[in-house]
Formats: C-alpha cells, sequence, structure tokens
C-alpha cells in the first residue's frame, strides 16, 4: 500500500467533552509551548509533500479552536503535490466560519456527530451544543466543503438509540453518515462493554430501513466500506476498527499537535519531527526522518502495537 496521507492534529485543547476521547477535557494536555506552530506544521507538511504525500486532513483537539486556522488552510493548499485538503470538526464553529474556510482552499469536512436528540448529544459531548453543529453541517454543504462525511461513535449504554436518527438522515440530504466502531483508548474514556461491533449496527439499520447495497463513493480512499439505501441521496459507511483490522490498507501517517509522526495510531512507536525543527536541523534531515517512517511503517500495526493508554486527542483520532 503507497502510503501518500497524512492527518494533522493541529492542537490538542478541544471545547467538547466527548465520553469517548476526552471526557475530562484537560486529562493528558501538553503546555502550548509544546504544541508545533503554523510555521512548523506548513514545512513539516511541505516536506511530505516531496516525499509522496498527497493528502492532508487537520484534525486535533478542535482544529476550529485554532486561531486563524483558515491562514493555515491558506498556506497548506497551496504547497507543491497537496491535491486534497479536508478537516475533521466537531463542527460547533463551522457554520460561521465554512465560507471562509472553503474560500481559503479546504476542499471537504468530516464532522463528527453522534446523537440527533439534544439530550443525548449533550450527554455524549459534555455540551448542548447540537444547534450549532446542525448550522455547521448545513453551511458546510451550502459552501460545497463536499462530499460531507458524519463520524458516529456508537457505544451501547450512550447512544445506540441514535443509530436510526442519524443513518436517516442519508433519506434526505447528500452526505455519508458514518457509523465508527468505539476503542476505548484510555483510562478516562467509558466503559470497554460499550462496545458495539458494527455488524449489529447495520443490523439495526437493514431491520428499520431495508437491505444495504454496497456502493463506492468518492474520496473513499479510507477504511470505511460504503452502502446506499434506494433513492437515498446519502451513503452509509462503516469503520470497524475493532472487529476487522485494516492494517494492511493503510496510506496513512499522523503528525501529532507535540510534533511526532506516528506510523500507526495504535503504534507505541513515534518519530520525533520537533527535536529536529527545534535543533535548527535543515530539510534534508527532516526529509530523511520522513522517508524513514514511511520505510518502516508497515511493522506497526494495531497487531503489533503495545500501546495501552493513548489521547485520540493529540494524535487526531
Ligand atoms: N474535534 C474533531 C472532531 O470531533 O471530529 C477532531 C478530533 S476527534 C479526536 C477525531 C475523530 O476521532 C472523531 O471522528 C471521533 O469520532 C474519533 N474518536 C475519538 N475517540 C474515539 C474512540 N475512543 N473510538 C473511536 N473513535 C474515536
Amino acid at each position: 500500500m503507497s502510503v501518500d496521507y497524512l492527518r494533522v492534529s493541529v492542537t490538542d485543547r478541544c471545547n467538547l467533552r466527548c465520553v469517548y476521547c476526552n471526557p475530562r477535557g484537560d486529562h493528558g494536555l501538553r503546555d502550548r509551548a509544546g504544541i508545533l506552530d503554523f510555521d512548523e506544521i506548513h514545512r513539516v507538511v511541505r516536506l511530505c509533500a516531496e516525499c509522496g504525500i498527497r493528502k492532508v486532513r487537520l484534525t486535533g483537539g478542535e482544529p476550529l479552536m485554532c486561531r486563524n486556522i483558515a491562514d493555515l488552510v491558506g498556506r497548506l493548499a497551496a504547497v507543491a503535490g497537496i491535491e486534497d485538503l479536508s478537516l475533521t470538526t466537531n463542527g460547533v464553529s463551522l457554520g460561521p466560519m465554512a465560507a471562509q474556510l472553503k474560500a481559503a482552499g479546504l476542499k471537504r469536512v468530516n464532522i463528527s456527530l453522534d446523537a440527533m436528540d439534544r439530550l443525548c448529544y449533550q450527554r455524549m459531548t459534555g455540551f448542548d451544543l447540537l444547534p450549532q453543529v446542525l448550522d455547521g453541517l448545513h453551511k458546510a454543504l451550502e459552501v460545497g466543503l463536499t462530499p460531507v462525511r458524519l463520524n458516529c461513535v456508537v457505544m451501547r449504554d450512550r447512544n445506540l438509540s441514535q443509530v436510526i436518527p442519524l443513518a436517516e438522515m442519508v433519506l434526505d440530504l447528500p452526505l455519508s453518515v458514518r457509523f465508527i466502531e468505539y476503542c476505548p483508548t484510555s483510562r478516562i474514556t467509558g466503559r470497554a462493554d460499550d462496545y458495539v461491533p458494527n455488524a449489529e449496527v447495520r443490523r439495526i439499520i437493514e431491520t428499520r430501513l431495508g437491505p444495504l447495497r454496497s456502493v463506492t463513493v468518492p474520496h473513499a480512499g479510507g477504511p470505511a466500506l460504503y452502502f446506499t439505501i434506494p433513492k437515498a441521496p446519502g451513503a452509509i459507511g462503516f469503520i470497524s476498527g475493532r472487529s476487522s483490522a485494516f492494517c494492511d490498507d493503510c496510506s496513512r501517517l499522523r503528525l501529532s499537535s507535540d510534533g511526532k509522526i506516528k506510523p500507526c495510531l495504535h503504534a507505541d512507536r513515534s518519530y520525533d519531527v520537533r527535536g529536529l525543527l527545534q535543533n535548527g536541523a535543515g530539510d534534508e534531515a527532516i526529509r530523511d526522518l520522513i522517508r524513514r517512517v514511511l520505510r518502516e511503517k508497515s511493522r506497526y500495526t494495531r497487531i503489533t502495537s503495545t500501546a495501552e493508554d493513548f489521547l485520540m486527542q493529540s494524535i487526531g483520532g
């Protein structure tokens, strides 16, 4: 599998307290001085592009909490070799920023949305902000940050009741609703037995909405499998990271907010690019490090990983 995709966590800060991610909010956060700045991110992305990276996704933490994020978008969109620039957001601040992000060169967004019921949304995220997220979603469609994809983490005792309301969005809107298997990542995230296999989520959907038919959607290079419902403008996706490891098809590297390149989300191994930046390394030394990660990536998979407690928020999910 050729590796051409970089996910960049631009901050480890977030304005939500999702039960599956960082319910305490401040758990494990870095001192701000330890976080890459925009110049450093731009340089690493430019050098990654010189080593074959073609797609970049900004994530976090919550990327829209970064002041002047549209400036970073504009700078990264102009990097030679980057063909696809996207962003993953919780959508809370997206409405007022969507047009500006589009104008800066952002191609599309993924929006995390785990409930259509306001109270359930509040219980999942800690805040009563569902209307703002729905506004962000509609603005994203309006300004053409498309294809829009929704990411829904399903937890048995928390939001299983939301599978149908979330899936039904594809009956009215041209977007993909993707169900993500909950992966307990640290001692503070929700209970491990809240995990629901996607086979069960699919059964729930098919029982109500009829059989799903496999389909190919644009920009579907990742681990999601997509399906349609007859006459629906949207699609349903499943990302089944726990029930079926997709390491052989993984084309991505991750740059954490504190400047580590990770060959695998679950890897206990990371490569310290920030150390090089801080020590005044030249471009060639940084390209050497990136090429080394690319060469060694296949050694690291979820199966070989021994990492037990990590913060999705600083790696970028
Ligand atoms: N703040 C942004 C957002 O909410 O989309 C970006 C960061 S968030 C860490 C990125 C993705 O990680 C989200 O789509 C979320 O669903 C996923 N995620 C976080 N913790 C997870 C967990 N324990 N299991 C599965 N997915 C998780």
